[in-house]
């Protein structure tokens, strides 16, 4: 339904694009287009110390050389600190966000067994700080879903991935809203934007389903509209690891109208579509794909993953 759908892509503007970082966008770009929906761009700089100057530019940049345009004004997260302190304000009165004073050495020295790689919060400072100094601002996740009467389970449906669900106060504990170096945790950050840009569609890299329960906790406790998720396949490097920034993915080559569609056609690849012939400008590929996105082809013969590799 026309109107009904707004999507985003929300790249990290730690780097360039790369092949992996190009499926999560020409996947949500496709899905918008093949439903009659808008399609925004959202940089995610709330991270700055990981940020490198310059690359929001040439992500928009390298985009557009795609084909890929939003429908709307590009927001960077790094200028919406007031929006996520009205959150936190918001929490807090509510009595579900409480200060921090642990260091990650106090956190992972309270674990008595390493259930995950990285540590639960064990709740320590739920009670009061005893006498630490406030490091950062973490959301009472278990007061939050009793006082809403909401299960302590967190249930999906992912698009790609089926039936999804977390236990978050087992499985993460209370995580930060606020962080110790007084940036904004990822998750707020995400929940507030997704909201405010009125997002209905969230389609991204499978790297980042695990954070949708949290994501799904948030929207609960600021009284936010959940949208349906879909998490798309990721590109493997030749260790068999995630493509990404950090083991070196090569950013992707959109010099030119030929170079930008090889890159288009090996995303394509990914999400079970026909490459298209040389020579097919991107625009014209783009809407090739979206005509078979719309008749529901977009992931047929990709194989769906194992729920258990997912670390769900
Ligand atoms: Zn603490």
């Amino acid at each position: 339904m026309p109107g009904d759908y707004t999507g985003r892509f929300a790249p990290s503007p730690t780097g360039l694009l790369h092949a992996g970082s190009l499926v999560a966008a020409l996947a949500s770009w496709l899905d918008a287009r093949s439903r009659g929906g808008r399609w925004l761009v959202r940089i995610e700089d709330v991270d700055t110390p990981r940020c490198v100057p310059g690359a929001d530019q040439a992500i928009l940049q390298q985009l557009a050389a795609c084909g890929l345009v939003p429908d709307g004004p590009v927001v960077w997260q790094s200028q919406r600190s007031d929006l996520y302190a009205d959150a936190l304000q918001t929490l807090v009165k509510k009595g579900w966000a409480y200060p921090c004073g642990c260091s990650r050495k106090d956190i992972e020295s309270a674990q008595t067994v390493a259930r995950h790689s990285a540590a639960v919060y064990p709740g320590t400072c739920r009670e009061g700080l005893d006498g630490k100094p406030a490091r950062a601002w973490r959301l009472n996740v278990r007061a939050m879903q009793e006082a809403l009467g909401l299960p302590a389970i967190t249930s999906w449906q992912d698009r790609r991935l089926g039936p999804q669900q977390q236990n978050v106060n087992e499985e993460v504990g209370d995580f930060v809203l606020r962080r110790a170096d007084g940036l904004w945790a990822y998750q707020l950050a995400v929940v507030v934007d997704d909201a405010a840009q009125g997002i209905t569609h969230v389609v991204r890299g499978q790297d980042l389903a695990d954070n949708t329960a949290r994501q799904i906790v948030l929207q609960h406790a600021l009284g936010l509209p959940t949208p349906q998720y879909l998490h798309t396949p990721l590109v493997l490097g030749t260790n068999g690891e995630k493509l990404s920034k950090q083991n070196g993915a090569m950013a992707l080559d959109v010099a030119n109208p030929q170079a930008a569609l090889s890159a288009l056609n090996g995303a394509a690849q990914v999400l079970g579509l026909p490459s298209v012939p040389e020579h097919t400008s991107p625009e014209q590929a783009l809407h090739k794909w979206t005509i078979l996105a719309a008749s529901q082809s977009m992931f047929l013969g990709v194989p769906h993953p194992r729920r258990d590799n997912l670390r769900l």
